[in-house]
């Protein structure tokens, strides 16, 4: 069963960005349509290849020994809403959502897009450095979606728990991507507004407080020592407006 997977996986950041390049290195010695970080050829054949690339390196290949059986992973060439889509569905009678349907795309539009890293494209929080590492964080994403669906039989982005398990999965510190190079850098932050920022290496997410020259932002924490009028706990930081990320709720 895959009640469990949601729980059975946490890695450390340092470990992620060592299974991400080992990923890509791997990736790009089996395939002849991507090098150098560039896709030349969008096939897709290589969306299932780095796939079965996750499945062997983060998940002890989880997927190929327990299901979903019905996974499908190509190229999207119409999908410009965002840089990735999951769709489960559900045949008759079968509520093992092991048993279902799932097809995982990724946008062809905005992939090819994605012509030089900068500050302000990133994919889940991360700027990626080339096509392929877009890639690689889009599908990241999108396999997050399958592993709530394995184990809770629904997903949804937006939600905490799917943004814990992004970010012990795969230090994704949002769900947020700005892939097209048009995008701009957030320099305005208001109280009130939640934001996300790396403390110690660590993902952080938090409501802004107070602003100054740093920003005063209340990160939900049991052990905090601030406590709002419905009981829940926070600790405070101050945080650099430059370390500071809006989450913004494109979601991918
Ligand atoms: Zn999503």
């Amino acid at each position: 069963m895959g009640l469990l997977l949601a729980d059975s996986y946490s890695y450390a950041p340092e470990k992620i960005l060592r299974l991400r390049k080992l990923i890509a290195k791997q990736f790009q010695q089996e395939t002849d349509t991507v090098s150098d970080g560039h896709i030349q050829t969008f096939r897709d054949a290589d969306v299932q290849r780095l796939f079965l690339l996750y499945d062997s390196l983060f998940f002890q290949s989880y997927f190929q020994l327990n299901g979903p059986q019905d996974i499908c992973f190509h190229y999207n060439g119409r999908l410009t809403s965002s840089a990735g889509l999951t769709k489960a569905s559900h045949p008759s009678r079968r509520t093992n959502p092991l048993h279902w349907h799932y097809d995982i795309s990724l946008s062809k539009p905005l992939l090819n897009s994605f012509h030089r890293p900068a500050a302000s494209i990133t994919v889940n929080g991360i700027a990626p450095i080339t096509q392929l590492e877009a890639m690689q964080l889009v599908l990241e994403h999108e396999l997050c979606h399958v592993i709530e669906f394995i184990s809770y039989g629904n997903s949804n982005c937006h939600a905490g728990r799917f943004r814990a398990l992004a970010m012990q999965l795969f230090g994704h510190t949002d769900v947020v991507h700005t892939l097209r190079g048009a995008a701009t850098v957030q320099t305005t932050f208001e109280i009130g507004e939640t934001v996300c920022f790396q403390w110690k290496s660590v993902p952080h997410y938090g409501v802004i407080a107070r602003i100054t020259k740093r920003a005063t932002v209340m990160v939900p924490d049991r052990a905090g020592d601030y406590e709002d009028r419905t009981g829940q706990r926070y600790r405070k930081y101050y945080v650099p407006l430059a370390n500071l990320q809006k989450c913004k709720e494109r979601l991918l």
